[in-house]
């Protein structure tokens, strides 16, 4: 990594690396067949004697979650070995049923890999440990104040089993927002991959080590060795469940280390909790380290064979490759192919409007339009993702020469979003329907008559004129009429 890439305050390296745990979107728990949607089930309802950790009951791998699992290893180029087994991590805490969790320590099913994020138009490597499945503990609810005040806490199975791939990176950046970018880009790939779903509550939850290193730690090209990252004092920071929580609670680590270290005191190696609404991050029991979790081998799972996964597995178009597609292939400008391939679903919608009209057309319509509407009133395509085929009867509408491009940008779609109306009901209500051809050369011939001096005007070759004469035009047929077509037909009948 070069120096200039490095967020460096005077003489201090921030140095982060991060545990992101994702939620894998199948039907059924890894190791059982109950539901893994919670929304509308009762507490405990979705449990069963395996994911209870009832004595006797028996784990069954379920396949789903290791195709998730191997897709995402080969989005991110991870190696993906012959074989791969789970180990026990044992601890005792009241959302682990069986005092133990079942995880993968040593051969892990995704190894090595990486993943490219753009932060402030510099492309970054960050690089990637391993990726390996495990299953979710349940929940805590704690009644009447928080972990240490609250009069009772009760305990929700209904999560505990639900498959997680905890994704491990290599502590490669060098400042919360890179880590912001690097998440909203993981989002973004795992969401392509159609393994994950990123408006299920707590479906990525981020854990980070982070530390600051002196500045004549680094060698002549600016690089931290290994033995000065391992040196360094860090401290983990847990329970972040947003990209902004990420970047807040890291950069708030930040300056709480560094005002430790300009004061002397040096920061100490600790787990902390992020406490969201407050905004810090607070010291928590010291964690366990790896010795305290006696991992050894899973006994009830055998060692799986994923050799031959890997290659009958297929990934879908990455954004990436996506995004260099609608480069080529629609002859779109970089930014409107980045803003095109931001979602799969953004880029789903503008190929079915693209191939239904004119690419360019497409790309104004929901690059520019739609998505810009949807920014400013802080929604996303998701929120309208039921309504898609009304936004592209409005672009058939403009395409079609049925209403003006003012009128569809500024009062059909912003009352489509504001409203909720679809646009026939918008245009008919707003009397938008453009004024045809009668109409408008008949008031393009009335303003000709009424206003001799401004034809006077024109013809002493002042441009003012003829925007007055435009004017005249669109107000008498409402707005309705195409302000190009009334500038065409008045220049036409002006040259007579
Ligand atoms: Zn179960």
């Amino acid at each position: 990594m070069s120096a200039q890439a490095t967020q460096q305050d005077a003489d201090l390296t921030v140095v982060i690396g991060l545990e992101v745990h994702v939620q894998l979107e199948t039907e059924t728990k890894i190791f059982c067949g109950c539901s893994t949607d919670a929304d509308d089930a009762e507490p405990n309802t979705n449990t069963c004697p395996v994911c209870l950790g009832l004595p006797g009951a028996l784990p069954v791998l379920n396949e789903g979650a290791v195709e998730a699992a191997v897709k995402v290893g080969k989005a991110l180029d991870s190696e993906i070995p012959e074989e791969t087994r789970f180990h026990r991590k044992n601890y005792f805490y009241p959302d682990l049923p069986k005092n133990f969790q079942i995880t993968q320590y040593d051969e892990p099913i995704c190894q090595g890999g990486e993943l490219e994020v753009t932060v402030e138009g510099d492309r970054r490597a960050i690089g990637i440990e391993r990726a390996h499945l495990e299953e979710d503990p349940g929940s805590l609810q704690h009644v009447g104040g928080s972990i240490d005040t609250a009069d009772y806490t009760l305990v929700n199975y209904n999560r505990a089993g639900v498959p997680l791939l905890e994704i491990v990176t290599r502590p490669d950046f060098r400042s919360p927002g890179e880590v912001r970018a690097f998440l909203a880009k993981m989002e973004e790939v795992l969401e392509y991959l159609g393994v994950f779903d990123s408006t299920r509550d707590g479906s990525l939850r981020v854990d980070a080590n982070i530390s600051l290193i002196e500045a004549d730690e680094r060698d002549g090209n600016g690089e931290l060795s290994d033995e000065a990252l391992a040196a360094a004092n860090r401290t983990e920071v847990k329970n972040i469940s947003s990209h902004k929580g990420a970047e807040k609670a890291l950069a708030y680590e930040v300056t709480r280390q560094r005002n430790a270290i300009q004061r002397g005191r040096g920061v100490e190696q600790e787990t902390r909790h992020w406490d969201e609404s407050k905004g810090i991050t607070v010291s928590m029991r010291s964690k366990e380290e790896e010795k305290d979790y006696r991992y050894f081998e899973e006994a009830d799972l055998p060692p799986l064979q994923v050799a031959d996964w890997k290659e009958r597995i297929d990934i879908p178009e990455l954004p990436a490759a996506r995004r260099e597609r609608f480069r080529e292939e629609y002859g779109l400008g970089e930014e409107a192919a980045s803003k095109l391939t931001s979602t799969k679903q953004v880029a789903d919608f503008y190929e079915h409007v693209a191939e239904a009209f004119d690419p360019d057309l497409a790309a104004t319509w929901v690059a520019d339009n739609l998505l810009g509407e949807l920014n400013y009133r802080d929604m996303a395509i998701t929120d309208v993702a039921d309504r898609l085929d009304e936004f592209t009867r409005l672009v058939e509408l403009v395409d079609e020469d049925e209403i003006t491009v003012k009128n569809a940008e500024e009062i059909v779609l912003r009352e489509m979003l504001d409203e909720g109306e679809d646009p026939e009901t918008v245009v008919e209500r707003e009397g938008l329907e453009k004024t045809g051809g009668d109409a408008v050369a008949d008031a393009v011939a009335d303003a000709i008559d009424e206003n001799p001096d401004a034809v006077e005007d024109y013809h002493d070759g002042q441009d003012d004129a003829l925007n007055f004469l435009v004017g005249q035009v669109m107000a008498a047929t409402g707005g309705s009429a195409d302000p190009g077509t009334v500038n065409q037909l008045l220049r036409e009948q002006l040259a007579d």
